[in-house]
């Protein structure tokens, strides 16, 4: 048997009769940008996520470019972004033409490290980017002290974290924003592009509002120079229906993910941890090795697809070539030792049980 790292058809066809009603709706009322799906949507997610206001946009790229935008955030500034993140999050800083500056992860949660932040901070930094990555909630609360201690904005990219809560509360609700990615993969997937974001800030909403649609509120009238970044209709009635499946879909991650934790205690890999008062959705299932390409190699011979996140942090990519690069350690640490199991909502419990017996399997040789 063999198993592949996420299995987006599986997904389709569980909800194939609802999602095929959905598109076809959309095709049949004759309405296709910024109409009523994305109203309900945007109302819908908001609600969900316990905060006043969501934007639907056109990825998750730009719901992190836009409220920094929004943000008045440009040249000039600082925003402090996670070393370990996947690149977006340094590209929507860059994009605005502030500068990224890069805080290490505490290494047993992969998330920024909120001891590190204070000492990042210059007289130039504007905002927090936190990103709650591979679907761990970020540690907040001492971020946003920190945010309120520097009068600094918090942004968060919850790209990789639909659902996921922090000390009994949603986390689209906490900070000034947060910027979420619908690109299929993620916890709540659309079949195309999308991404949104969520705010209590009934201002910033409104410029997100407005930069999102060519800078104009009134048709043929333009108040900014805006974008064409909008969440279509057809994608906007698919992630209503997937909405009301997500946490019943997460739960089966959790699940995985319990049933891996458990699998794996003895092996000598090192294991994700969960933080107190955080509930994890698992958009990634990552452990740790310094054989990490051995056992890649193995499981692939096994048939168990795995993936990497990432192999190259942002600060050494091309892309980033010139960049005033700090040692980082932690980070570059990470990128050769991290590994990420088949990890999905339609994952079977057999398959969960192959990957957990080739692993175990591969551990035998690898650590004797
Ligand atoms: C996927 C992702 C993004 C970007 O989302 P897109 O919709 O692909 O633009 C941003 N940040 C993180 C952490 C992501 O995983």
């Amino acid at each position: 048997m063999s198993i592949p790292f996420l299995d987006l058809h599986a997904a389709y066809v569980e909800l194939k009769a609802e999602i095929d009603a959905a598109v076809a709706r959309v095709l049949d009322s004759g309405w296709y940008i910024l109409g009523a799906e994305l109203e309900a949507f945007e109302l819908e997610f908001a609600n969900y996520c316990g905060a006043q206001h969501c934007i639907g946009v056109g990825n998750g790229l730009e719901a992190l470019r836009l409220s920094l935008q929004a943000m008045d955030i440009g040249p000039g500034d600082e925003v402090l972004v996670p070393s370990n993140t996947y690149i977006a999050t340094w590209l929507a800083v860059s994009q605005v033409g502030a500068t990224p500056v890069p805080v290490e992860p505490d290494e047993r949660t992969y998330n920024m490290d909120p001891q590190r932040i204070e000492d990042a901070i210059t007289p130039r930094t504007r905002a927090i980017l936190p990103v709650h990555l591979y679907g761990q909630p970020a540690d907040m609360a001492p971020i946003l002290a920190c945010a309120e201690k520097h009068g600094l904005e918090v942004l968060a990219d919850g790209a990789q974290a639909h659902g996921a809560r922090y000390r009994g509360a949603a986390i689209g609700g906490l900070g000034n924003a947060t910027a979420w990615s619908f690109y299929p993969g993620k916890n709540l997937g659309a079949f195309g592009d999308a991404g949104a974001v969520t705010t209590n800030d009934p201002k910033l909403a409104e410029r997100i509002r407005v930069l999102r649609n060519y800078g104009s509120r009134v048709k043929y009238v333009n108040e900014v120079q805006g974008f064409n970044s909008r969440l279509d209709e057809i994608q906007a009635a698919i992630l209503r229906v997937k909405l009301h499946y997500m946490d019943d879909w997460n739960a089966r991650r959790v699940r995985t993910a319990q049933r891996y934790s458990e699998a794996f205690a003895a092996t000598g890999l090192i294991l994700p941890t969960v933080v107190a008062k955080a509930e994890p959705v698992w958009h990634l299932y990552v452990v740790r090795l310094m054989q990490r390409d051995a056992l890649q190699a193995k499981l692939g011979e096994m048939g168990v697809q795995t993936l990497i996140h990432y192999p190259i942090p942002p600060h050494l990519q091309q892309a980033y070539a010139g960049y005033p690069a700090p040692d980082l350690a932690i980070t570059r640490a990470m990128a050769e030792q991290v590994l990420s199991l088949p990890m999905g909502p339609q994952l079977t419990e057999a398959q969960v049980e192959t990957v957990v017996d080739a692993t175990l399997e591969a551990m035998k040789v690898l650590r004797p």
